[in-house]
């Protein structure tokens, strides 16, 4: 939010008052595009005149490149389908550029310098008529197609300046607003307006705008957070344990995928736009089957029969109880500090323990603390929020912090009914926590394992479909891994465990590689991680890279 008229306002309050009055102007003032920030006024006319500083945000021109240059992809990569002829055998004539879907991220297809020069990758399927060239085709491929397609995009753009500020301004403002939430003690933020709800299950783009019902803040949760193009208002979501509960088909699981992809930013038009979340938060869910290497699930699941060790599981094949503390435990080892959790993909017995269930199998035979026990503490020694969507279950209760319930699609805040009820209502239930909940030490991976060569291939990573990631002779199943959202991602990730094996020692522990990794991420971007240019990679957070380097059936843990 600019303070233009904050800044005017103090200057008319002081015109004309002793020139001292000018100190009321010492502070930092947010200018169109810019910060002013007065150090030092000066105290009278023929003093050292005043000190003034000018910062230009990094961050936020960042926000803006990464925001055109998604748009120059989508635009790109739909003009380079539409315009592709099938120009001889095989893929003679393809014009192909990864397309970036809902999402906003930094990407390789399209990249903006600092300095505005505009670099975009794509692969092209060079004309063959039997295994000869057809300079025919190729002619018409290089000279007209990619020309063509080229102008109608990146730089019609140049023309379009309403169209490119449109998507730079959204992904600044997203931006804006996740930066906004650690200030105001919140680890999420749905605007106003937002249109939560997409076409299907297996279609990202926003429902049609007659069926969607837009976003309305409770009062009580209403926050205003300030962005460069002014306040949005919406539901903030306060750190702690936050309850979302409703009857079924209630749009409960709907709110909880919104946050789930809050942690990204999201083109104009998306309809979540203005939902984000800290970056830090992870959705956790059971997934049966999955390996799990030395995990510590102990806080969750502790005194299995055989007197097997908890401390440090291991399982080629978890169970649903099993996988989803794994999934808790890797996801804070990594430092997520929100856990996001839908019952509909939980295991029913690692959530609830009920008073009855409780009498009839005392806690000296049941190994699992369910997480109703474990939630207050998670939160309260290890500064871990919990968003639960919930519908079955009142238990929680007890637990939450607020409680919010979906009606129609819209939100209410029920907490203080719901604390009455569960006043009114005791469950009679014993508390099963009976240790502390300790973090647990970062484990340390035997780098070895993560060898990417197959046959003669030294590194094999391919993404066959939205789930997969193949890598070296084994595939990693990415099927629960909901918060990764395009492919670009699965395989940029694919070549960040192949250059931790290059690049690390034998061994190191998870947080070291997660580190370092984001070192690189960082400082050299995501072609960091590849020898050649390629146009089909995106970036991804530490707690993808995380859950994939824990799917890998053959990791070793020491
Ligand atoms: P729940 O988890 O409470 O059972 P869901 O979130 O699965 O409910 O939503 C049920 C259905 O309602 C889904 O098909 C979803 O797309 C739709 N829906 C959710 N929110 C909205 C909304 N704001 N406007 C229109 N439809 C919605
Ligand atoms: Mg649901």
């Amino acid at each position: 939010m600019s303070d233009i008229r904050a800044l005017t306002d103090a200057i008319a309050k002081i015109d004309g008052r002793g020139y001292k009055s000018y100190r009321d102007l010492e502070r930092t003032w947010e200018m169109d595009g810019f910060t002013l920030i007065v150090d030092r006024a000066q105290s009278d006319p023929f003093a050292a005149p005043s000190r003034i500083r000018v910062l230009i945000d990094p961050e936020a021109s960042r926000a803006r490149r990464t925001g055109t240059a998604a748009l120059l992809a989508r635009d790109f990569a739909e003009a380079a389908r539409a315009r592709s002829r099938r120009r001889g055998i095989g893929r003679s004539g393809e014009i192909r550029m990864e397309h970036p879907g809902q999402v906003v991220l930094e990407q390789s297809a399209v990249r903006i310098s600092d300095g505005g020069s505009i670099e975009a990758r794509f692969t092209v399927g060079l004309p063959a008529r039997g295994r000869r060239i057809d300079g025919a085709q190729a002619l018409a491929l290089l000279v007209d197609d990619v020309p063509y397609v080229v102008a109608s995009t990146l730089l019609a753009a140049a023309h379009d300046s309403a169209r490119v500020d449109e998507h730079a301004t959204a992904n600044e403002t997203a931006t804006a607003l996740r930066a906004g939430l650690h200030d105001a003690g919140l680890i999420a933020f749905v605007a106003d307006g937002a249109s939560l709800a997409r076409m299907s299950g297996n279609d990202d783009r926003p429902l049609d705008s007659e069926s969607a019902v837009p976003f309305v803040s409770p009062e009580s949760l209403r926050v205003e957070l300030r962005t460069p193009s002014g306040p949005v208002a919406g539901m903030g979501i306060p750190e702690g344990i936050t309850l979302i509960v409703g009857g079924g088909f209630h749009g409960k699981s709907t709110l909880l995928r919104a946050l789930q992809s809050g942690v990204y930013d999201h083109m104009p038009g998306d309809g979540r736009e203005r939902v984000v979340t800290r970056s830090d938060g992870v959705k956790v869910r059971a997934e049966d089957g999955r390996s799990v290497a030395g995990v510590d699930i102990s806080p969750f699941i502790d005194g299995l029969p055989l007197g097997r060790d908890t401390r440090s599981f291991t399982s080629p094949n978890a169970s649903g109880s099993t996988s989803q503390a794994a999934g808790i435990v890797e996801a804070i080892e990594a430092g997520a500090r929100l856990l996001l959790i839908d019952e509909d993909t939980s295991a029913n017995n690692f959530m609830v323990r009920d008073r009855r269930m409780q009498e009839l199998v005392p806690k000296e035979g049941e190994p699992i603390t369910p997480f109703v026990d474990r939630a207050r503490t998670l939160h309260d020694e290890a500064g871990v929020s919990t968003v639960l969507v919930l519908g079955g279950s009142g238990d929680y209760l007890d637990v939450a912090d607020r409680v919010v319930r979906m009606r129609d699609y819209l939100p209410e805040d029920v907490t203080s009914t719901a604390r009455a009820i569960a006043d009114r209502l005791p469950t009679g239930r014993r508390n099963e926590a009976v240790t502390r909940f300790t973090p647990a030490t970062s484990r340390t991976i035997q780098v070895g394992s993560l060898d990417p060569k197959k046959g003669r291939r030294s590194v094999h990573v391919k993404v066959p479909d939205d789930r997969t990631l193949l890598f070296g002779p084994t595939d990693i199943d990415l099927a629960g891994i909901e918060q990764l959202a395009t492919r670009s991602q699965i395989r940029a990730i694919g070549l960040a465990l192949a250059w931790v094996f290059r690049s690390t020692g034998e061994a190191a522990s998870v947080e070291t590689i997660l580190d370092e990794v984001e070192e690189v991420l960082a400082s050299k971007g995501i072609d960091g991680f590849s020898d050649v240019l390629r146009g089909d990679l995106a970036a991804f957070r530490r707690f993808e890279m995380s859950a994939a380097l824990n799917r890998l059936r053959r990791l070793r843990v020491e």
